[in-house]
């Protein structure tokens, strides 16, 4: 059996309930990996279901469900009560859980494929990875992913820039993301926390864009902007889009 296809089917309250009525609210619980996300999403807006994102633990309190997320790079937990009757989540380790149910594969199973324009240089092999993190907006990742396209790099990004949904947890690098081994690492908005430069080789040539002279990342990176990424970030675009230009 395929790891997607392990469904972990959790009924709620003092009876459990049996499928197929899922008669009480119910998680439907997917691997933490990119086909697991991609499936909780999909699963989510087939069923008009509540999608609870990567849950750390589940428990009951007085016959409602509680699920736990880590926020803020762990140093939050929220504590969610899904409003529908059924809820999808993903989860590297399964919480412990009663009444635990595992379910076939369905017959049939079809999956629509979008082609996603960022995903075609694999952030693990990438020469240049252009790494965003909480100091960065949405218009930021945005410049980040243009500049990734000129140059032939990949974009990466810390937790809590994940837990913002600025980029989808597939770009995480760090202690609990990837390990990224590129020539060179632009590092945007990101303070230099030991979480997430344990996701870089020790090999790679690490430069930082940041607007916080006492930033750690400076005292890790080979050169340094101190700069507002916000202002820096388009006038970087326009100067390599330029020279590439310029070159051919
Ligand atoms: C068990 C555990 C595992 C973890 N694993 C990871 C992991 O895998 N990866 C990871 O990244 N984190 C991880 N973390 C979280 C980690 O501790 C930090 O919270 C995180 O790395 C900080 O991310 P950040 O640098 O984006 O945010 P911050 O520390 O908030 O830094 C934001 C930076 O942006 C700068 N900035 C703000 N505005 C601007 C601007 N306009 N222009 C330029 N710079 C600006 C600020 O000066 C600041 O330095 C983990 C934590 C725990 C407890």
């Amino acid at each position: 059996m395929n790891a997607w296809q392990v469904l972990s089917v959790r009924p709620v309250g003092p009876e459990p309930t049996p499928p197929p009525e899922f008669g009480g609210p119910t998680v439907l619980v997917f691997p933490a990996d990119q086909l697991g996300e991609t499936l909780a999403g999909a699963t989510a807006a087939a069923f008009g279901a509540s999608l609870l994102g990567r849950i750390t633990d589940m428990a009951h309190d007085r016959g409602d469900l509680v699920a736990t997320r880590s926020s803020h790079g762990g140093r939050v937990a929220i504590d969610i009560r899904p409003d529908s009757q059924l809820a999808v989540a993903t989860a590297n380790v399964l919480p412990e859980c009663d009444g635990e149910i595992e379910l076939g594969a369905p017959e049939t199973l079809s999956i629509d494929r979008t082609a996603i324009a960022d995903q075609s240089v694999a952030l693990e092999s990438a020469p240049v990875v252009l790494g965003g993190g909480r100091g960065l907006d949405d218009a930021g990742f945005r410049q980040l992913e243009t500049i990734a396209g000129l140059v032939g790099g990949a974009v990466g990004a810390s937790l809590p820039a994940i837990d913002l949904g600025l980029a989808p947890v597939s770009r995480q690098v760090g202690q609990s993301g990837k390990f990224v081994t590129p020539r060179v690492y632009l590092a945007v908005g990101l303070s230099g926390t030991p979480q997430h430069l344990a996701g870089i080789g020790s090999a790679t040539r690490l430069l930082a864009i940041n607007n916080d002279p006492d930033a750690a990342i400076f005292q890790f990176a080979e050169a340094g902007v101190m700069a507002d990424a916000r202002s820096l970030l388009p006038v970087l675009a326009k100067v390599i889009e330029e020279r590439l230009g310029a070159a051919k």
